[in-house]
């Protein structure tokens, strides 16, 4: 398997209840390496257009209000097939269909405050990784 870099949020509902340090914990434990990461209030422009893809949807007003909410913590993982490893490890969008010991599983509190976001395709992680990091910032 390649050497992968995903993208990575760790969303408002997380960074509110102190969870950055635990969340961060499974990545690394699950062999994902933090190449770089950053806490920012994302702008409602930020947020529009990273969730771009979904802005027909009925939940789009209410996900950019959620994501502006409070802070989070933008980040790169790296490893073996990190996008993949990513997406298991985080569970399904919806807390309650997620596997037990996954993040969502475990920290979620909604299908909408879902704790983290993940990288679902090389393209995406390349385009969303661009979107939020210069590539000097991205230190292996
Ligand atoms: N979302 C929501 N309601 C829904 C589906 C999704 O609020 O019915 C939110 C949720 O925060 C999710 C994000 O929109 O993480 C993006 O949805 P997607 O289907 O891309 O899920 P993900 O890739 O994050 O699992």
């Amino acid at each position: 398997m390649a050497l992968e870099r995903t993208f990575s949020i760790i969303k408002p509902d997380a960074t509110r209840r102190n969870l950055t340090g635990k969340i961060n914990a499974r990545f690394e434990e699950a062999g994902l390496r933090i190449v770089a990461q950053r806490r920012i209030w994302m702008t409602q422009a930020q947020a529009e257009t990273f969730y771009g893809v979904h802005k027909e949807r009925p939940f789009f007003n209410s996900l950019v209000a959620f994501m502006t909410s409070g802070p989070v913590v933008v980040q790169v993982l790296e490893g073996e097939g990190a996008i993949a490893r990513n997406r298991e490890i985080m569970g399904a969008t919806n807390p309650a269909n997620a596997a037990a010991g996954t993040i969502r599983k475990d920290f979620a509190e909604s299908v909408e405050a879902n704790s983290v976001h993940g990288s679902d395709s090389p393209e995406n992680a390349a385009i969303e990784i661009a979107y939020f990091f210069a590539g000097h910032e991205l230190v292996g």
